[in-house]
């Protein structure tokens, strides 16, 4: 057990179930699959954000502030998670989106407008050259107005949002006890790298030191390996007195293991191919599980194949980590006819 927790909301349904997929597992050699169902967490607050937002609404509750400002894509998981634990609260939430305004809104998109955010587009290129700026007019702008403004970044990935999958760690621990048996792998799809940080963490200080493999949906290994390292130290600076770690930073991140695979994203982020959209039917089709193409589709195709012949071929158990991203599907509609 870990020794200290931070103030947290209790919005998650928990603990998610987790059990075998066996069909599936014996359709190709490799070793047993079991799924670990956050996509079961809530339903319109399905997935792993709402982990990560236990915490990081409750420090910005704990701050007093009464409006949050976050950023994703036009179909982020975390942005409908964040309007919708906003609603929820009676906080006000303005999102930035990066993608232009769709003529129809569909997915997360629909769900961000029924929960009532404010949201403001910004095309591609100055997303990218200006975010920084533009954050910081936002954040102001609340301030004259006289209210108190909380920036949650993207995914909700840094120190505080770390702690959703520090404790879905322990949670996972237990499951597999009761289930009689230790993994050889966790296996999640990383994005924001907040949900890989946190369970790399986590099994390094729970000690049972399960390697996390991270299945990258954009950019690459080295990248995921500086942003986990990144969140890690932004914990490490706010809790390791509280969680008595005696150990210094640089010591505490050469001993972890970060591991990500990043050749199953094909085009680029959110973009598909049709490998990956046969998966999706075919573990819709035999295990009842929905994956989603932008996420878990990619992290559980690229588990698939490295099952078969790759990194997890000889081990004995490995759990997935259903992340949700459900209404992610929807957009793609076109691709499954
Ligand atoms: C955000 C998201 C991820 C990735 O999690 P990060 O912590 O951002 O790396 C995985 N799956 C789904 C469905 C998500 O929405």
């Amino acid at each position: 057990m870990l020794p200290f927790s931070p103030p947290r909301l209790n919005i998650a349904q928990l603990p998610t179930p987790l059990r075998p997929l066996d069909r599936l597992s014996a359709l190709y050699s490799g070793p047993r699959i079991w799924i670990k169902q956050d996509d079961l967490t809530g339903s319109a607050l399905t997935g792993n954000k709402v982990r990560k937002l236990e915490f990081v609404v409750a420090d910005a509750l704990a701050e007093q502030c009464d409006t949050l400002v976050t950023c994703g894509g036009v179909q982020s998981n975390h942005c409908r998670a964040t309007v919708l634990t906003g609603a929820r609260f009676g906080l006000k939430v303005h999102l930035l989106l990066r993608g232009n305004k769709p003529n129809q809104s569909d997915g997360n998109l629909l769900l961000d407008e029924l929960g009532g955010a404010e949201i403001t587009f910004y095309d591609d290129d100055e997303y990218v050259r200006d975010f920084p700026a533009i954050a910081e007019h936002w954040l102001s702008h609340y301030k004259a107005q006289g209210k108190k403004p909380y920036f949650i970044p993207t995914g909700a990935s840094n120190g505080v949002g770390l702690w959703g999958y520090l404790s879905a760690a322990e949670e996972l621990k237990r499951d597999c006890e009761q289930a009689g048996f230790r993994p050889d792998a966790i296996v999640v799809a990383t994005g924001s790298a907040g949900t890989q940080g946190g369970l790399t963490l986590g099994e390094y200080l729970l000690g049972s030191n399960v390697p996390v493999y991270g299945m990258a949906v954009c950019d690459s290994s080295a990248y995921f390996k500086g942003k986990v390292e990144e969140d890690i130290s932004d914990w490490y600076r706010r809790w390791s007195g509280p969680v008595g770690l005696n150990k210094s930073l640089p010591a505490l991140l050469g001993e972890l293991n970060i591991l990500t695979l990043d050749n199953y994203i094909g085009p680029g982020y959110a973009q598909g191919y049709p490998a990956l959209y046969r998966c999706i039917k075919e573990v819709a089709s035999r295990e009842g599980v929905v994956l989603d193409p932008v996420y878990t589709g990619k992290a559980f195709y690229g588990m698939l194949e490295e099952r078969q012949n790759g990194v997890f071929s000889r081990m004995d158990n490995i759990v997935f980590v259903h992340t949700g991203g459900v209404y992610g599907l929807f957009p793609q509609r076109a691709e499954f006819t």
